[in-house]
C-alpha cells in the first residue's frame, strides 16, 4: 500500500460517521477528539500541548485554508500518543478571545494575518540604553496592542544604564503600565504581572528578551536550540513565535508567555482609527460628534479631541499621544 492510499485510509477512518453522528450546533462532530493547544507552527507541522505532552500535529483536511496560530486552542483526534514520529490531526479550532496581526509591511491593501490568538498582554521590552529605546517602535507595538485588546505592558530592560524617566513621560499620559530590570535583577514583579495570563513578548535585538525569557523559563534555552522542556522535543530557534508556560508552585496561577520573533515586522495597516480609539474610552466619548469618516487625527478640520482640549474635558498630552499612537500606524518602519 502507498503512502498516498494510507493516508486517505487514516481520513476516511477519522471522518465523522455521518448516519449515525449528524452534524448539528448541538452536538461536537469528533466526541473523541482531546483538547491541546498550539506551542508553535513550522512548515505546516503544529506543536500542541496536549495535558502535559507534546503532540505534533497537521491540520484536518476539512479546515481547510483557516488557520491555526499559536496560542490557539484546538481539538485533535488520531495519533496523540506524542511518540517519534507520531502525527495527530487538527479537526477543530476553538473561537478566539484575542488576535494579534499583523498586515504586511509593504502592502497598503493590509494582508493580515493573524500571529497569536488567545493572548491578553502584549509586554513591550525594551531597553533603556544599549541600544537606545525607538519609541517609534514602541509606538506601534501599542498600536497593535490596543487594536488587539491586549493589555500593554512596558519591560524596560538595563536599567542599570540609564533612568527611565525620559522614556516613560512619553507614555505616562496614556497610562501604559511599565516596569524596569536588568540583568541579574529581581523578576518578581514581572511574574507577577505574567500570573493568570498569556503574554506575547516583543522586543527587537539587543534588548535583553531572550536573556529575560531564559530567566522566566530557566529551561527554554530559546537561542541555544537544546531540548526544550516544556515541549520535550527537538531544536527550535527564535524564526517563529513560540508558546512556553512559567514553572509554577502548585496552587500558583499558571503564566503563559509567547516568545516572538522581531518587532520590525509589524504591519499596522489593518488598524483602523475606529478601532484604536476605543481602547481609549475616555476620548472615544468626545468624537460621538466627529464628522462621518473622521480619522480624530490632528488634521482634520472638526475633531471632537479638538474641542475637548479646548473646553478642559480632554489631557491635551493624552490626546496628543493617542494621536500620535494613530500616526504611527501608517509610517515607514525605517
Ligand atoms: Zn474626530
Amino acid at each position: 500500500m502507498t503512502g498516498r492510499y494510507s493516508d486517505q485510509d487514516v481520513e476516511h477512518y477519522d471522518r465523522p460517521r455521518r448516519r449515525t453522528r449528524p452534524r448539528t450546533k448541538e452536538r461536537p462532530v469528533y466526541d473523541d477528539a482531546e483538547d491541546a493547544v498550539v506551542v508553535t507552527v513550522d512548515r505546516g507541522r503544529f506543536t500542541l500541548l496536549l495535558d502535559d505532552r507534546t503532540v505534533m500535529a497537521m491540520k484536518a483536511r476539512p479546515l481547510g485554508r483557516k488557520g491555526v496560530v499559536v496560542g490557539d486552542r484546538v481539538r485533535v483526534v488520531g495519533d496523540t500518543s506524542g511518540r517519534d514520529g507520531s502525527l495527530a490531526r487538527i479537526v477543530e479550532v476553538s473561537p478566539r478571545t484575542t488576535v494579534l496581526r499583523r498586515s504586511a509591511e509593504d502592502d497598503a491593501d493590509a494582508v493580515e494575518r493573524v500571529i497569536v490568538a488567545n493572548a491578553d498582554q502584549l509586554v513591550v521590552v525594551t531597553a533603556l540604553a544599549d541600544p537606545e529605546p525607538q519609541p517609534r517602535l514602541i509606538d506601534r507595538a501599542l498600536v497593535a496592542a490596543y487594536d488587539a485588546g491586549l493589555q500593554p505592558l512596558l519591560c524596560l530592560t538595563k536599567s542599570d544604564l540609564a533612568d527611565p524617566d525620559t522614556l516613560l513621560s512619553t507614555y505616562r499620559s496614556l497610562g501604559v503600565p511599565w516596569l524596569v530590570t536588568h540583568k541579574g535583577g529581581d523578576l518578581t514583579e514581572l511574574r507577577g504581572r505574567l500570573r493568570g495570563r498569556t503574554s506575547v513578548l516583543l522586543g527587537s535585538s539587543g534588548v535583553g528578551k531572550s536573556t529575560l525569557v531564559n530567566a522566566l523559563v530557566p529551561d527554554a534555552d530559546r537561542d541555544v536550540g537544546h531540548v526544550n522542556a516544556v515541549t520535550g522535543r527537538g531544536r527550535h530557534t527564535s524564526t517563529s513565535a513560540y508558546l512556553l508556560e512559567l514553572p509554577h508552585d502548585p496552587g500558583e496561577e499558571r503564566a503563559w508567555i509567547v516568545d516572538t520573533p522581531g518587532i520590525r515586522s509589524f504591519g499596522l495597516a489593518h488598524v483602523q482609527p475606529e478601532q484604536l480609539i476605543e481602547a481609549f474610552p475616555d476620548l472615544d466619548e468626545m468624537t460621538e460628534d466627529c464628522p462621518r469618516g473622521c480619522t480624530h487625527g490632528e488634521d482634520e478640520p472638526e475633531c471632537g479631541l479638538d474641542e475637548a482640549v479646548r473646553t478642559g474635558q480632554a489631557d491635551p498630552d493624552r490626546v496628543e499621544s493617542f494621536r500620535r499612537l494613530l500616526a504611527a500606524r501608517s509610517e515607514p518602519l525605517y
